[in-house]
C-alpha cells in the first residue's frame, strides 16, 4: 500500500495566496507541502506584464512574479509537488488528501484553489491569452491606451470592466449575447452615460483573429447566426468567475456561488484547522496583492490553531 505522508499543514493551491501562506508557514518551521494543482502559479501566469504588484516599479511578468515566490517559500522549506488535488475527508483528524499521485494528512489544511475566469471556450481565444485577450481589466487595461476594446459579458463586471477600461481606451464595446442585463441598473446607465461605451447585444464571439496579438473578432448575431468581423485591438472577457471548490463538496460551507464562507477578519472556515485564502473566499477584490495578504493571515492563523492544539 501506498504510504500516506503526513505534514503539519498542507496548502492547496499555488497562486499568490497559496504561496505566500507558504513563505509564512515554511518561516514559522511548520514545513509546509504544496499541492500546486493543474495550473502552477495560478491566474497570474496566463497575464503578461504585472504592473500593480508593490515592488516592481518597472513591473514584473506573471510568471516570472510567480516562480519567484516559490522559490523564495522553498528557500524557507516548503515542499512543492505538481499534483492535483482530487478527494478530501475534513470529517476526521488528521485531515485527508488525495491527489491523482499521493496521499497525505495534516493537522492543519489552506484552501488556496482560487477562481478560474469563465471563458468562452474557443481555440483562438487560449491562443491570445495575455496577447489581446484578457480576463481581468484592472490588469491589463493600461496597456490600451487610445486602443478599441470589446468587453464580453452582460453582467455587473463587465459594466465595471468597461466603465474603467475607458480611462484608457478610446473605445469600449460591450458585447452581450442578449437583449436583457444581469447587471444592475445603475451600473448599465453609468455604462450607458459613458460616450466612449458602445453596446453590441444579441452578438457572441465566434472567433479571434490576430497575427501576434489580437486585431479582429468574428462577432455571430444569436438570432439568426449572421456573422459580422469587425477590427478590435484587444478583448476583455467579463463573463464571471467559477470558485475552485468542487472538490470540497459540501464538506466546507460556502455561499451560493460555491465561494467559501470565512469568519470575518480570519480566514477560518466552517470546519477548525481548514482556512481559506485568495480568490476561492474573495469575489469582490480578486487581486494578487489582496490574495498575498490573506495568504499571509491564513498562514499566521494555521500556525496559532496548531499552538493552541499542540
Ligand atoms: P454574472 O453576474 O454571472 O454575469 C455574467 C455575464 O456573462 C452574464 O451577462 C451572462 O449572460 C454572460 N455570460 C456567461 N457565460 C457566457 C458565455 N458563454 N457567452 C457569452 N456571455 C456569457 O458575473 P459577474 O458580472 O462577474 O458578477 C458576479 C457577481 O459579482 C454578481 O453578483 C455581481 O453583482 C457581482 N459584482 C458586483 C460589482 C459591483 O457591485 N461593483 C462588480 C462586479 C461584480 P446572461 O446574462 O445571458 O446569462
Amino acid at each position: 500500500m501506498a504510504e500516506v505522508k503526513h505534514y503539519p499543514v498542507i496548502i492547496v493551491g499555488s497562486g499568490p495566496a497559496g504561496l505566500t501562506a507558504a513563505i509564512y508557514a515554511a518561516r514559522a518551521d511548520l514545513n509546509p507541502l504544496i499541492l500546486e494543482g493543474n495550473q502552477p502559479g495560478g491566474q497570474l501566469t496566463i497575464t503578461t506584464d504585472v504592473e500593480n504588484f508593490p515592488g516592481f516599479p518597472e513591473g514584473i511578468m506573471g510568471p516570472q512574479l510567480m516562480d519567484d515566490m516559490r522559490k523564495q517559500a522553498n528557500r524557507f522549506g516548503a515542499e512543492s509537488k505538481f499534483e492535483y488535488v482530487n478527494e478530501v475527508d475534513f470529517s476526521k483528524r488528521p485531515f485527508f488528501i488525495k491527489s491523482d499521485s499521493g496521499e497525505y494528512t495534516a493537522d492543519a489544511v489552506i484552501i488556496a484553489t482560487g477562481a478560474s475566469a469563465r471563458l468562452l471556450g474557443l481555440e483562438s481565444e487560449k491562443k491570445y491569452m495575455g496577447y489581446g485577450v484578457s480576463a481581468c481589466a484592472t490588469c491589463d487595461g493600461f496597456f490600451y491606451k487610445d486602443k478599441n476594446v470589446i468587453v464580453v459579458g452582460g453582467g455587473d463586471s463587465a459594466m465595471e470592466e468597461a466603465t474603467f477600461l475607458t480611462k484608457f481606451a478610446k473605445k469600449v464595446i460591450i458585447v452581450h449575447r442578449r437583449e436583457g442585463f444581469r447587471a444592475s441598473k445603475i451600473m448599465i446607465e453609468k455604462a450607458q452615460n459613458n460616450e466612449k461605451i458602445e453596446f453590441m447585444l444579441n452578438k457572441t464571439i465566434k472567433e479571434i483573429k490576430g497575427d501576434k496579438t489580437v486585431n479582429a473578432v468574428v462577432l455571430e448575431d444569436t438570432r439568426n447566426g449572421e456573422t459580422m468581423e469587425i477590427p478590435i485591438d484587444g478583448v476583455f472577457m467579463a463573463i464571471g468567475h467559477t470558485p475552485n471548490t468542487q472538490v470540497f463538496g459540501d464538506q466546507i460551507e460556502t455561499d451560493e456561488s460555491g465561494y467559501i464562507i470565512t469568519k470575518a477578519g480570519s480566514t477560518r472556515t466552517s470546519i477548525e484547522g481548514v482556512f481559506a485564502c485568495g480568490d476561492v473566499q474573495d469575489k469582490i477584490y480578486r487581486q494578487a496583492i489582496t490574495a498575498a495578504g490573506s495568504g499571509c493571515m491564513a498562514a499566521l492563523d494555521a500556525e496559532k490553531y496548531l499552538e493552541m492544539n499542540e
